[in-house]
């Protein structure tokens, strides 16, 4: 078993990793950059080591810096956490060559798993549908228009070596395809250094169905089901959920299997996502991400199992603490990712220092934070704050229990999207469950600051309404004080809304 381990990341998913490690007697090691001193993860951690400035090139990406800290700090672990240098091949062969362990599966697996051609052939192989299309690169017109009329239009180019999106383009008709498999193999080799495209089916209205992974050194691989996460911009997942409102415990069942096939075609071990498009009963592999996922939670919800721990212990050599018929599901899990970035002006990122932080709690509320009182929200990282995530009996339920503890959030400093939340939480295809990639595209108006349905009211109800926003803005902007002037403690528009009186006194 290991004893301790050096975290590789900041934020959210640094206290996540730390809180892990606490709970298995674990010594926690924190590395952070000149933006961060004041973050909870530091303060958290048994101990913290500055790795550089603020810019993550120069902190949390430089790896000599990050294995020196290891080796001083005598840890026997890397955790990489997500993002960073998460799925970064070289990383973990750096990490295994220093005699350490990478909390993360093999970097030959990273590796195959990272190019999407060689995904592609390596799932068709395990017997994991696809979306249909190539599996070889593309490069001659010719032949990409023929696999397109075979396919029939609309088709998707997409980059081999991709991620983020880029390199990809919609194609419609024939006479558009030379000229976008030009663009999207330049942008390929503009940003992966590598030109290779393939061709793939275009699904209208797919829904993001993903498997939550968990494999040891043993040679077992179990499934903990399904997340949904269709509610994306521009493929950056905003809402995410456990179960997902469609699938049936069959299809649960055959997409769980599917996926376990997936994982051990390339050895897994550790936690891992395989990541499916789902439209009409049938579903396609996606992509696989090796790496513990934002969306974890909701899988640890309903499960009840610790996924975090679970990577530690498995790292550490051991056995999965369960087997695949011990893995049950109770429940409704949401989770709502809580930034700082304005969606009703086009998710403008928001900068400013947290004066004043209430995060929600009661029965079946979790915050998985990154922030505190006094912390600078910059531009350098993610502008992920934190994770609000509840569970309960059941979807209704689940949905009624987020809009209560999205009502009970109070970040003050800096802007959120908070209230874009409360907007989803309310609108009436979210909850009946019709979902779909394209659900933002679908309802624009959530992007707007009134609420949805507003057009149809009464101008003065709608005026009204206005007021009453605008006044609450406000009133997070200057929050009431209790007591004499400057002893007082901030409220929450919750709080006011709720005790009246408390502002007054
Ligand atoms: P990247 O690795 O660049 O993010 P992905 O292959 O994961 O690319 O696809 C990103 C997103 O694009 C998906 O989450 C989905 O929203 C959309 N997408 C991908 N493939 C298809 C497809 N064949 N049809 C329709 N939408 C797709």
């Amino acid at each position: 078993m290991i004893q301790s381990v050096l975290i590789a990341n900041r934020g959210e998913i640094a206290v996540r990793i730390i809180r892990a490690c606490r709970e298995l007697g674990l010594r926690s090691v924190a590395v952070y950059s000149e933006a961060d001193r004041q973050s909870p993860h530091v303060l958290l951690a048994d101990e913290a080591h500055l790795v550089g400035p603020a810019p993550s090139a120069e902190s949390y990406l430089k790896v000599e810096r990050l294995l020196a800290v290891a080796r001083e700090a005598e840890v026997d672990a890397v955790h990489p956490g997500y993002g960073f240098l998460a799925e970064r091949a070289h990383f973990a062969r750096a990490v295994e060559e220093a005699g350490l362990v990478f909390v993360g599966p093999t970097a030959e697996t990273i590796e195959a798993m990272g190019d999407k051609t060689e995904a592609r052939r390596r799932m068709q192989e395990a017997g994991v549908p696809i979306v249909p299309g190539t599996v070889e690169p593309l490069r001659d017109p010719e032949a990409a228009l023929e696999e397109a009329r075979r396919m029939g239009l609309p088709v998707l180019l997409k980059a081999a070596a991709g991620g983020g999106g880029k390199g990809m383009r919609v194609v419609a008709s024939e006479e558009e395809l030379p000229r976008a498999l030009e663009a999207a193999r330049r942008e390929a080799k503009g940003a992966f250094g590598d030109d290779a495209v393939y061709l793939e089916r275009y699904l209208d209205r797919p829904r993001h169905i993903e498997i939550q992974l968990l494999g040891d050194t043993h040679g077992s691989v179990i499934h903990l089901g399904e997340r949904e996460c269709s509610i994306q911009r521009r493929h950056q997942k905003l809402v995410e959920e456990a179960p997902s409102a469609v699938l049936t415990p069959e299809e649960r069942e055959e997409m769980g299997a599917a996926a376990v096939r997936a994982a051990q075609a390339v050895s897994y071990r550790g936690a891992g996502t395989v990541e499916f498009l789902y439209q009409d009963g049938d579903f396609f592999f996606l992509e696989m991400n090796t790496r513990i996922q934002v969306e974890h939670p909701v899988t640890e919800m309903v499960t009840g199992v610790d996924l975090v721990q679970e990577q530690l212990r498995v790292a550490g050599g051991a056995p999965l603490s369960l087997t695949q018929e011990e893995v049950t599901w109770t429940g409704h899990s949401i989770e709502c990712r809580i930034t700082s970035e304005l969606p009703e002006e086009g998710f403008l990122p928001s900068t400013g220092r947290i004066g004043y932080l209430e995060t929600p709690s009661g029965p079946g509320v979790r915050w998985d934070g990154g922030i505190g009182q006094g912390f600078e929200v910059g531009l350098h990282y993610d502008p992920l704050l934190g994770k609000l995530i509840v569970h309960a009996p059941d979807r209704e339920q689940a949905v009624a229990r987020m809009s209560r503890a999205l009502a009970e959030l109070t970040v003050d400093g800096v802007e959120t999207c908070r209230d874009f939340h409360r907007r989803v939480m309310a609108e009436s295809d979210f909850r009946t469950g019709d979902l779909s990639i394209r659900y933002l595209e679908e309802h624009p108006a959530l992007l707007a600051e009134e609420e949805p349905g507003a057009e149809g009211r009464d101008p003065r109800t709608a005026a009204a309404l206005a007021a009453l926003l605008e006044a609450e803005r406000r009133r997070r902007l200057t929050p009431p004080r209790i007591g004499k002037e400057g002893e007082g403690r901030a409220l929450s528009p919750w709080q006011t809304a709720t005790r009246p009186w408390a502002g007054r006194g």
